[in-house]
């Protein structure tokens, strides 16, 4: 049963016809009261109106909606070791030991258990509010470095687990091709990620060639230590014209830019904007040691940047400049990537935290001299436009053409009791409610929030790849 077929298979069709009516929903300009939605017969929304009465047959929600966000940024398969890298066994710990236990799982997880895994990982990111999840995906190969026989096995994995929860997926297969900017071999662990240019194109034509509802394709870098520059250069010119997003990890640690300042005379984000035509396609994914120079350039092309706190956090890769980034008019998206949040609420709030605790301020985030005093709502506004643009998607929100992507937020929560409606983003992000979403619709559907059997089958598929790490 729920296991990668041959061809993924679609999800059952979407219900559509049928209007939905809010008491009030966040449209592209803001809250807005008595909203009537209709879905069309592809998942988009036909029709959207506010300051209207249900209509007769419509479908009521009894709580205020919000539009779906996109995960800009995702390792589906680092979720299978969640909370187990979290104690220190020597004196030393940072990035590159933890990055030691994730290979432990890259080099073990099968096609079965990254299904099993991404399948509960989705179903979480759906209750945390996410509709759709770009997959930064560089687990090409069998365990031993070959190829599967269909190379594109690990991405139907990804793309089944899509279909079967009902996510949105943009994949990115990833360019991996060497070990560092000083070695241009890829390490004995690094065996299964090898991908030159030719095969990330072709995977990505083979996930848009199924044509699944929802399910998309890009392209990404996995870093400019693991990309020799002239394929980065390639793959630039054999993407030119094509709509797809186009991903890259950069200046994520001290140590990345130290090396490629040592190899290039350059910082990272210094050298990929003068080396490189950025433009709207490209998302800098963490950007997290970035100049004041280098944020200008990156707002000179276009290109967006995807924060990820809650995994910067345990990582331990430093702070963003929050403000910079901000007043560039950089496009910002959010992403769950090692999974330890799974829910874009806790991400801002971290994301606006983290600057609060550096600068000993509060409402960072907030821009009061553009009439926007409200840190919740400003950072969500900023997302959801940066999110749609990291998958690839030209609109989004509840606006017509744009996907059926809805959250109804869960005012039965503690949380949000004695918030006035004015508010109430602001309690989603700062109140930190448990269940902030009670329904979810993606494509038009309502989806499962919780699944006991596919949650069984993640446990199981953890459970032997935590047993291997330990015999092994
Ligand atoms: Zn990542």
């Amino acid at each position: 049963v729920n296991t990668p077929s041959a061809v993924p298979t679609p999800p059952t069709a979407a219900p559509q016809g049928a209007a939905l009516w809010a008491p009030r929903a966040w449209l592209p300009g803001g809250w807005a009261d008595g909203v009537t939605l209709r879905v069309d017969a592809q998942g988009r929304w036909a029709d959207v109106q506010a300051n209207t009465v249900a209509p007769s047959g419509a479908q009521v929600l009894t709580a205020p909606v919000l539009p779906g966000l996109v995960n800009a940024h995702s390792h589906a398969f680092q979720r299978a070791f969640l909370a187990q890298s979290e104690r220190r066994h020597s004196t030393h710990d940072d990035f590159w030991t933890w990055r030691d236990r994730m290979y432990g799982v890259a080099l073990r997880i099968t096609p079965q258990q990254l299904h099993a895994v991404a399948c509960h990982l989705y179903t979480e990111l759906l209750a945390g509010g996410y509709t759709h999840t770009c997959e930064f995906h560089y687990l090409h190969h069998q365990a031993d470095g070959t190829p599967y026989a269909d190379e594109a096995t690990m991405c139907r994995a990804l793309a089944q687990a899509a279909q079967d929860t009902g996510m949105g997926l943009t994949l990115l297969p990833v360019l991996y091709e060497r070990a560092g900017f000083a070695q241009p071999q890829l390490r004995a662990d690094q065996r299964r990620f090898a991908a030159p240019v030719a095969r990330v194109l072709r995977l990505r034509d083979a996930v848009r060639g199924w044509g699944l509802p929802g399910v998309w394709a890009g392209v990404a870098v996995h870093s400019l230590r693991a990309a020799a520059p002239q394929s980065l250069l390639d793959l630039a010119h054999a993407c030119a014209g094509d709509p797809g997003p186009i991903h890259i990890h950069i200046a994520e640690q001290t140590a990345e830019v130290d090396a490629c300042l040592a190899t290039t005379g350059a910082r990272p984000i210094e050298w990929l904007t003068r080396q490189l035509p950025l433009d709207a396609r490209w998302h800098l994914v963490h950007a997290t040691h970035a100049t004041p120079a280098e944020i200008a350039a990156v707002a000179a092309t276009g290109a967006g940047v995807v924060l990820c706190p809650g995994t910067e956090a345990n990582l331990g890769d430093g702070l963003c400049d929050l403000p910079a980034w901000l007043a560039s008019g950089t496009p910002l998206a959010v992403g769950s990537d090692s999974q330890v949040t799974r829910s874009w609420p806790e991400e801002l709030r971290w994301l606006e935290y983290g600057q609060r605790l550096h600068l000993r301020q509060r409402n960072v985030a907030a821009a009061p001299a553009q009439q926007q005093p409200a840190t919740a709502e400003r950072l969500f506004a900023a997302v959801l436009k940066g999110g749609a643009g990291a998958a690839g998607h030209t609109s989004t929100g509840l606006q017509p053409s744009a996907r059926a992507d809805l959250l109804v937020v869960n005012t039965q929560d503690p949380a949000f009791a004695g918030v006035p409606n004015t508010h109430l983003l602001d309690a989603v992000v700062f109140a930190a409610a448990a269940q902030p979403f009670s329904h979810v619709m993606a494509n038009g559907r309502w989806l499962t929030l919780h699944d006991a059997a596919q949650q069984g089958r993640a446990a199981a598929a953890m459970a032997a790849l935590s047993l291997e790490l330990l015999d092994g």
